[in-house]
């Protein structure tokens, strides 16, 4: 008799030291994933802020850790080392990764995954108007910050500047600031004009357009066409007036998409459990950030360049929605 208390006394005793002692199983093994989002005065950033707020709230056995990065090019490196389980990236650069095009990329991206279609972010050339600059041409000689390093938008940098006949090589100086620095820099007349492919409204240029007088440099006409046509991924769009001090009127540029994605070795249960929660809790993107307010259910499979990772899938499937 005395043995058996005994017996049941350790039991009980392991049990609590275990439970105590072992995080797993006092948290009932939470399972921790990351986002690679993007720049803080991005979108990305905000968004991706939001999913985690979401999770957090809705789905107990997760947590979803935002880390901020150059964007598009340096996330889908992150999902390739599987230094990042989800991303958000631009669908040209998602599409380059896949297909491993180079320069930038040494090799395919083969487990990367859609997971949904966000909003559009468009080109925007922020200039000072005392550069007197009007033109994509008029770059030429200037000192230009052609976004940060693994940006997309030094790669939409490149492709803009040689629909209008320019180099890197023809611009006065070139400079991979991240977004904050570019601010900075347009701010302190370091720099006279600076590409971001980001969500219009993005805080990157609305502070420093309080500050300086502003340009958004207009990308249409021919050369416009001459884009749209040899990189198929941007489509025509503006940016509104009054969303930046100074801008009155629309501008003329083009838009790529931002994208979810998912590295392909993630659990469908994961994926589907948080493409679920967003979904069903749209409301705290549409607060996050004034984009969130263009990310819809119905658009989630539109321009959606590479495979779709199954746990997104099965939802949109029972949502019915379908590419
Ligand atoms: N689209 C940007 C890039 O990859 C990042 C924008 C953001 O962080 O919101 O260059």
């Amino acid at each position: 008799m005395k043995k058996r208390l005994f017996v049941g006394i350790l039991i009980v005793c392991l049990m609590i030291f275990f439970t105590s002692s072992h995080p797993d199983v006092a948290h009932c093994a939470k399972k921790f994933v990351t986002i690679a989002s993007g720049w803080v005065t991005g979108v990305y950033f905000p968004l991706a802020g939001a999913i985690s707020r979401i999770v957090y709230e809705k789905v107990p056995d997760l947590k979803v850790t935002v880390e901020s990065s150059g964007a598009s090019v340096a996330n889908a490196k992150l999902i390739a080392l599987g230094d990042a389980d989800f991303a958000i990236l631009q669908n040209d650069i998602a599409f380059y990764a896949y297909k491993g095009v180079k320069p930038m990329f040494d090799k395919a991206v083969t487990n990367i995954r859609g997971v949904a279609s966000l909003y559009p972010e468009h080109c925007q050339i922020h200039a000072r108007k005392d550069s007197k600059i009007v033109s994509v041409k008029d770059l030429k000689g200037k000192r230009v910050s052609v976004g940060p390093l693994g940006s997309g938008t030094e790669q939409n940098a490149i492709q803009i500047l040689e629909v209008y006949g320019l180099k890197f090589e023809d611009l006065g100086k070139v400079e991979r600031l991240t977004a904050t620095e570019s601010a900075d820099f347009l701010k302190d007349n370091r720099i006279d004009a600076a590409f971001y492919t980001v969500g219009v409204g993005a805080s990157a240029i609305v502070d420093p357009a309080l500050m300086i007088e502003t340009v958004i440099v207009p990308i249409d006409g021919s050369q416009a066409d001459a884009l749209v046509k040899k990189y198929p991924f941007y489509a025509k769009d503006k940016v509104p007036g009054g969303i930046y001090k100074g801008v009155d009127k629309d501008v003329p540029t083009v838009a790529v998409l931002a994208i979810l994605v998912a590295k392909a070795e993630l659990e469908e249960e994961v994926v589907y459990k948080i493409t679920k929660a967003m979904y069903e809790n749209i409301k705290s993107i549409e607060t996050a950030h004034a984009k969130g307010k263009e990310v819809k259910l119905e658009k989630a499979l539109e321009g959606m360049p590479i495979p779709i990772h199954p746990g997104a899938e099965k939802f949109f499937k029972e949502k019915g929605i379908k590419k």
